[in-house]
């Protein structure tokens, strides 16, 4: 991220100027080692971190802290389905921290086990004195419930048509409804994980997706209201409600995505994020331009060149 120009701007701005700049500079100077740790034993949880202890001394030392404390059983049909039976292992926010709108479509007691087993998880790193981490897929897909309750926010459909026998859906993360949710979620983790140090997703695979991305298992799908924006655009519109959420609960997290792109989309989505990145340290430094809306023309004409569809 480029240096944030030196303008005298609003003091909430400039904080958040000053942990973005001290998180790149952590991750530039020294390594961070991530443990993706898949135990759902907290004994072999523990005999791992115990093991990841002695890389303290060359880097952060962080341990992923969000394996499910059991799987999703509640997602799976009733006649069955064989795709639901890998997927419904992958964690996601909502199955830790719902957002009140998805809440009433997650079981409560499923919540209560998965934050229960956070905890413990959490209690162990803080007596080894190590970072954590959350890896997720992102977007989730939800009950259907939920988008019956909620069809405006209905995103693509993102399970594999050729080992399942019943679609599922992603929410729509263009509707702004939806990254104000994910906000909400990443704020809560925050403060019930002060010691974040890295937010890693996947996408477009096991159950997550994204609008009109070209290798969805189905093909590029989603609503017809968000058919024209660019991926580009999306995703670096989510990383940096993610990333922003963080920061503004006081974290100090890295937001990164394990990507299932193509190469074209993949250049569209750096450009968004380099300029994205430019924009957010010019508004966390106080410039005249900030504001409260991002600037997407700009975007748009600055990345108009890179994008190869
Ligand atoms: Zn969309």
């Amino acid at each position: 991220m480029p240096s944030a120009p030196p303008h005298a701007g609003a003091r909430d701005a400039t904080e958040l100027g000053r942990r973005a700049q001290a998180s790149n500079t952590m991750s530039n100077n020294k390594p961070v080692f991530i443990f993706r740790a898949i135990a759902s034993d907290i004994g072999d949880f523990k005999a791992l971190a115990e093991q990841a202890v002695r890389l303290k001394k060359y880097g952060r030392v962080e341990m992923t802290i969000s394996g499910l404390a059991q799987k999703a059983r509640y997602e799976i049909p009733e006649s069955g389905n064989a795709w639901h039976e890998y997927a419904s292992n992958n964690p996601a926010l909502h199955k830790f921290f719902p957002h009140e709108k998805i809440a009433p479509f997650v079981p409560a007691e499923f919540v209560q086990k998965n934050v229960r087993a956070l905890q413990e998880r959490l209690k162990v790193i803080r007596e080894l004195g190590l970072g954590a981490s959350f890896w997720a897929g992102e977007p989730a897909f939800l009950p259907e419930a939920f988008f019956r309750a909620n069809p405006h926010l209905r995103g693509p459909r993102v399970d594999h048509p050729r080992r399942s026998k019943h679609e599922v859906f992603a929410p729509c993360i263009d509707h702004q409804e939806t990254l104000e949710m994910f906000a909400w979620m990443m704020a809560e983790l925050v403060r019930r994980v002060p010691e974040l140090g890295t937010f890693c997703f996947k996408t477009n695979d096991a159950g997550s997706g994204i609008c009109w991305a070209d290798w969805l298992y189905s093909g590029p799908n989603g609503p017809a209201s968000c058919r024209q924006r660019s991926t580009g655009q999306r995703v670096a519109e989510f990383m940096g409600a993610l990333r922003e959420a963080a920061v503004r609960a006081g974290g100090d997290v890295r937001v990164f995505m394990t990507p299932q792109f193509r190469t074209g989309e993949m250049r569209e989505i750096a450009c968004y994020c380099l300029t994205a990145a430019t924009w957010m340290a010019a508004a966390a430094g106080g410039a005249s331009e900030a504001g409260p809306t991002r600037p997407w023309s700009r975007w748009d004409a600055a990345c108009s060149t890179h994008a190869i569809r």
